[in-house]
């Protein structure tokens, strides 16, 4: 049983639609299809609904506009049989919808779990619509069964309770296609609507394969598969017919876009592979992501961060400096920050880390307090952030073969007139992570691009 994740890109229009009902409908089992809301509409959610909480939001004509798309698509897609239903679910939602609006607009406030339950009716429409165009389909609701718990202020998956429920939901063999939301989920204790992040109808989809042991997980987008490198920003960014679990994972933590980065964990964990395909072309072969790959070359891709920040702990660490690092990492990642590089220091240098750019100046203040006593007596001389930081990544499972591989790069930025702030070269197995600042990045991405990837 494969399941199969169609973007935001996939199910935007009339005709993108039409290529999904083709790929499905010519399955020879029955699979798990999990969609994302109708392309662009998760961004026009949220701006409504801040328009609205500010009071300048024409509620009625957004609604006009966001009803007219989706009865459009169901009028000229979905199945005679299904449609009255489909209609009538569907302009149940849009009724809701307006009315939140219109609350907001009266309470003049947007409280971050009323954005939650905004956002949520994209990917219920969106779903109902799908299961109602597909030939022979059935549709469940994941906010029975995907369920989040709060960390550091976020929600993250709950994935213990979350698999149980889904093994319950879904009884295997299927009997027809199965269509579900991505993204949405429940609070496990409050039971509030809930999401796993936005871009996360990718991370729906690998949960539920992860559960049910599927045999694959393609991720249908709008490119032919996993590129080089980000194509928005480089024009020659070539396709990776294979990679490894580890390469695709650095490469999306590291800012590309085509997958969500907690995706790859569970289908990882459980040697499920992945298959990135184009719902625009879908006979190209598109990306293969296993536990190995063929070829083996060099270096897989190279991506871009941005919105990062750059601490530099200035001083002469002349005490144990794995031990300094460690206490830095430690410092950070108990606070729940993520540390997103981290310099391999040379003993009597500067230290620098780089943490995303909302944690910056919580990060900077948990380092102060980890180096008091270090500042007091003068070992550190300064803990300081520094905003607007990008981070080129290079990949490869075989990068740490590659002699001079982070000096090479980092000449070639320095010749071209961009200053790298730090670079890791050496601390992680597949990955070089070089700092600049993010008025470079596009630039440094398209040079290190060149000069990495053979
Ligand atoms: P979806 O709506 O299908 O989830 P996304 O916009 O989230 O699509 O992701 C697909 C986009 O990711 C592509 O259109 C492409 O522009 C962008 N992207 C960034 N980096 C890469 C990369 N290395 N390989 C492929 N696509 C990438
Ligand atoms: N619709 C959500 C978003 O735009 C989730 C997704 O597309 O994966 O972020
Ligand atoms: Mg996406």
């Amino acid at each position: 049983m494969k399941v199969l994740k169609f973007g935001g890109t996939s199910v935007g229009t009339i005709e993108s639609l039409t290529n999904v009902k083709n790929i499905v409908d010519s399955l020879s089992e029955p699979a798990i299809v999990v969609v994302s809301a109708l392309g662009g509409l998760t961004d026009r959610l949220i701006a409504t609904a801040r328009m609205a909480a500010e009071g300048g939001a024409d509620i009625d004509e957004e609604m006009d506009q966001i009803s007219s798309r989706h009865i459009e698509i169901i009028s000229a897609l979905v199945k005679d049989e299904k449609k009255e239903e489909v209609t009538l679910k569907v302009k149940v939602l849009l009724k809701d919808l307006g009315d939140i609006f219109k609350g907001l607009s009266l309470i003049k406030s947007l409280p971050e779990r009323t954005l939650d339950l905004v956002l949520s009716y994209g990917e219920r429409m969106s779903s109902i619509i799908v299961a109602g165009i597909l030939n022979d389909a059935e549709h469940h609701d994941s906010l029975e069964f995907m369920r989040t718990e709060r960390w550091f202020n976020k929600d993250i998956a709950d994935r213990s309770l979350t698999d149980e429920l889904i093994r319950k939901e879904f009884l295997l063999p299927l009997k027809r296609h199965c269509v579900l939301g991505g993204f949405i989920s429940r609070d496990r204790d409050t039971y509030e609507i809930t999401n796993l992040g936005r871009g996360g109808s990718d991370y729906t989809a690998a949960l539920i394969a992860a559960s049910l042991n599927g045999e694959e997980l393609e991720i249908w987008t709008d490119v032919d598969g996993f590129l080089t490198t980000d194509p928005r920003i480089v024009n020659d960014a070539r396709l990776i017919p294979e990679m490894t679990f580890v390469e695709s994972m650095e490469l999306c933590s590291y800012g590309a876009k085509v997958i969500y980065p907690p995706t790859i964990y569970p289908v990882f964990h459980k040697n499920i592979p992945i298959r990135i395909l184009n719902t625009f072309n879908p006979s190209a072969p598109g990306t293969f992501i296993s536990d190995h790959s063929e070829g083996n070359p060099s270096v897989r891709g190279v991506s871009v961060l941005g919105k990062c920040g750059l601490i530099n702990i200035e001083g002469t660490l002349t005490s144990n400096v794995a031990e300094i690092n460690t206490r830095t990492y430690n410092a950070l990642s108990r606070n729940g920050i993520g540390v997103l590089l981290v310099e391999q220091p040379e003993e009597g240098s500067s230290l620098s880390v780089v943490v995303p750019e909302a944690d910056l100046s919580k990060s900077v203040k948990h380092l102060q307090s980890e180096f008091s006593q270090e500042l007091r007596e003068g070992e550190v001389k300064s803990v300081r952030g520094e905003g607007e930081i990008s981070i080129i990544a290079v990949v490869g499972e075989s990068i740490k073969r590659i002699t001079g591989l982070g000096p090479r790069l980092s000449n070639t930025l320095w010749r071209n007139g961009i200053e790298v702030k730090t670079i890791s070269d050496g601390a992680s197995e597949t990955t070089i992570a070089i700092a600049v600042a993010s008025s470079d990045s596009s630039k440094a991405l398209a040079l290190t691009h060149e000069a990495a990837i053979r």
